[in-house]
């Protein structure tokens, strides 16, 4: 085990050791080559590229590979003739640039964060511009320590020192970087990397026009200064098309270019001092370095949002794609803008079709009574112009597809406060459609198996207490009786549930006659008045003089007025007053029937015409409602094409209010009549 791990370390040594030796050899031999170029003061160098393989080596490999640097440093300038200590100050000046830089630049986020600006202006500042300045102070300070350089040239060294390591660090070591991060074949594109020979041929080309006579035998006198901007739009196309990595490279091609032409005296900053020179050079490819890299990595930046963008927004179209229910979505003025795959199925539909066509051009949409609807009122336009969210059940029938029933929700699509779309989620309930319809087809069968004996009963029970009640002790008469009264009860609830079921299977006749509805209204009161004389309530009329003929099924005048008014009476205390208003209204005729009985408590009003709903206060009243009344009524008011609300607060009482079309209801047939009992 101890081999096992002794091994281990040898290896990890090893690896360090190569490594060291490796990053030595390289800094040494750039730095001997740096050295070549008219050193200021022996020294101080405008190219000084050690710095930034420094920089990248620190960076790559971590701290702990200083001895590389100080060693390359130290030997270099100790081997080039600088005393000792010189030479150890000179070492020591420069590692410690490479791991301050890279400490400092990481300390505030240098490659920890996602933004590419940020990285770029933290290496500017602590790589390039920072730890560079305490070398070259280190490092001119140790040679005038030494006695190698005066005060007088002190500053023209340091200044040469700071530039020549400035652009070490942000040529060399970005390029080191960025390339170590990036090369990778798997995004290789042919294309792109076609563009990229081209681009960078035309940039040798004009490199060597710009700074060299390598074409033509140019004098210097010919030289145009203003040359030099003719390598700008080519940075540009570099970070445009290329990002960070493609600058980086263009900047070191032109920066080799260009210091060759320079030491060779050619090109536009060949002429005079070849230190001076330099520096002018230097100042420019800072300029042109700093400047493209920030703009690609703006560029890359920008870039890479729109790719996060781009993924989230494939991520959300694979959700909805995927949803087990159909989804369309439409712009305001109802094109398709999606339309998920359970939707193409369920429609029929190929996307290519739908995508860019109006919802009504290729979905064909009916209402729960398979009436097809018109663009006015399908529920997108009622979405739009409500701005509420609509739940409620339709027919597709698709081009080439079987009729279905849906459940849809249609809802508005909220985006900065303002309405941008639509959304349908609808699920097929073909099925649970079927279901219900056999339970009120059962259950009408039944109702109506059991109405015969019920009404047998009726009659016998009746008879006993009329015709034969003499013959009966009173304790027999009070046993028929109530059994009359419970059969009674029966066959209320059973009409109801007949009734209901045949509202529910869509299947009752509306047969409007022409008809008085003073004279109606009246029946229904004469009907209802054992009812109100029990509990000695007083029915107002309150009749509007002039009320004319209009075209409505009496039969279901009867039920609704009937229902409306013996809810009234049942859900007020003895001896009130329930006051029926009939108003004829411009186009529509009105009843009110306004009560001052228990009334409804405001949370559960809305569900008060919901099938087999009673309020907590009327089921105390009257244990044995069933729920069913107001259910059939707003069905049938709503199938006439009349409407019906009401207004009610607990304790105080409430009102009904019906009004139905004057010119007169919907007309249908064939089917079965409502029962009014
Ligand atoms: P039922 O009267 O048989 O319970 P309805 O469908 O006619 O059934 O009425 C449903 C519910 O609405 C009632 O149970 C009651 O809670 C409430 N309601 C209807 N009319 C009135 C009214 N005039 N005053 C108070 N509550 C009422």
């Amino acid at each position: 085990m101890t081999k096992f791990f002794r091994e281990q370390i040898e290896k990890i040594n090893l690896i360090y050791g190569v490594k060291l030796v490796v990053l030595f050899l390289i800094y040494f031999a750039t730095a001997k080559l740096g050295l070549q170029f008219d050193a200021v003061s022996g020294f101080a160098t405008l190219v000084w590229p050690p710095t930034g393989i420094a920089i990248a080596g620190i960076l790559i490999f971590g701290y702990r590979y200083w001895p590389a640097i100080f060693l390359g440093a130290f030997l270099v300038n100790f081997s080039t003739g600088a005393p000792a200590l010189v030479a150890l100050g000179i070492g020591l000046g420069n590692m410690l640039e490479a791991v301050i830089g890279v400490f400092l630049a990481r300390r505030f986020g240098f490659m920890r964060e996602k933004g590419e600006l940020k990285n770029i202006l933290l290496f500017i500042f602590f790589c390039v511009l920072g730890s560079t300045a305490l070398a070259a102070t280190i490092g001119v300070t140790s040679l005038w320590l030494g006695g190698i350089v005066s005060l007088a040239t002190y500053k023209a060294t340091w200044i040469a020192w700071w530039v020549g390591d400035a652009l070490g660090a942000l040529i060399v070591g970005n390029l080191i970087i960025n390339f170590r991060e990036r090369l990778s074949l798997k995004n290789f594109k042919l294309k792109k990397a076609a563009e990229g020979i081209l681009f960078f041929l035309i940039l040798i080309v004009c490199n060597l026009f710009v700074f060299t006579n390598f074409f033509t035998t140019k004098t210097i006198e010919t030289n145009n200064p203003i040359i030099v901007y003719t390598i700008f739009p080519l940075l540009i196309w570099a970070s445009l098309r290329f990002g960070k990595s493609g600058a980086v490279l263009a900047v070191f091609v032109t920066s080799v270019i260009s210091i060759w032409g320079t030491v060779l005296k050619q090109g536009p900053f060949g002429v005079g001092e070849l230190s001076d020179n330099l520096l002018l050079l230097q100042g420019y490819i800072g300029v042109i370095a700093g400047t493209s890299m920030i703009l690609s990595a703006v560029i890359e930046e920008r870039l890479k949002t729109e790719r996060e963008l781009t993924n989230e927004r494939n991520k959300d179209e694979a959700i909805l794609e995927s949803i087990g229910e159909g989804v369309i979505i439409t712009d305001t003025n109802g094109v398709i803008l999606m339309i998920n795959r359970s939707a193409q199925i369920m429609l029929g539909l190929e996307p290519a079709r739908a995508i860019g066509s109006y919802y009504e051009k290729v979905i064909h949409i009916e209402d729960k009574r398979e009436t097809p609807l018109v663009i006015a009122n399908c529920p997108f336009t009622l979405v739009l112009s409500s701005n509420k969210v609509i739940t409620d059940n339709y027919y597709f029938r698709p081009r080439n597809n079987k009729k279905f029933a849906v459940n849809m929700t249609t809802s508005p699509i909220v985006f900065e406060q303002k309405v941008v779309g639509v959304i349908d989620v609808f699920r097929d309930i073909t099925h649970e459609i079927e279901i219900d319809k056999a339970k009120s087809e059962f259950v009408s069968l039944a109702s109506h198996q059991l109405r015969t004996p019920l009404t047998t009963m009726k009659w016998y029970s009746r008879a006993l207490m009329k015709e034969e009640s003499e013959k009966l002790s009173p304790k027999q008469l009070e046993y028929v009786k109530e059994m009359y009264h419970n059969n009674e009860r029966m066959i209320e609830l059973i009409n109801s549930l007949l009734n209901v079921s045949r509202i529910e299977l869509g299947r009752f006749i509306i047969k409007p006659v022409e008809i008085n509805i003073r004279e109606i209204a009246n029946e229904v009161i004469h009907d209802i008045t054992p009812y109100t004389d029990g509990k000695k309530i007083v029915i107002k009329k309150h009749y509007d003089e002039k009320i004319p003929l209009a075209m409505i099924d009496p039969n279901l005048l009867k039920i609704i007025l009937q229902n409306l008014l013996a809810n009234s009476i049942k859900y007020s205390k003895k001896h009130a007053t329930v006051n029926f208003y009939i108003e004829n209204k411009e186009k529509e005729i009105l009843f009110i029937i306004a009560d001052k009985g228990c009334g409804i408590a405001k949370n559960q009003q809305e569900k008060i015409f919901t099938k087999m709903f009673r309020t907590d206060n009327a089921r105390m009243i009257d244990p044995e409602g069933s729920g069913l009344g107001l259910y059939i009524v707003k069905s049938i008011i709503e199938q006439s094409g009349g409407r019906i609300w009401f207004s009610s607060a607990i304790n105080e009482g409430s009102t009904f209010y019906v009004a139905l079309p004057l010119l007169g209801t919907i007309k249908r047939e064939p089917g079965s009549r409502l029962i009014y009992s």
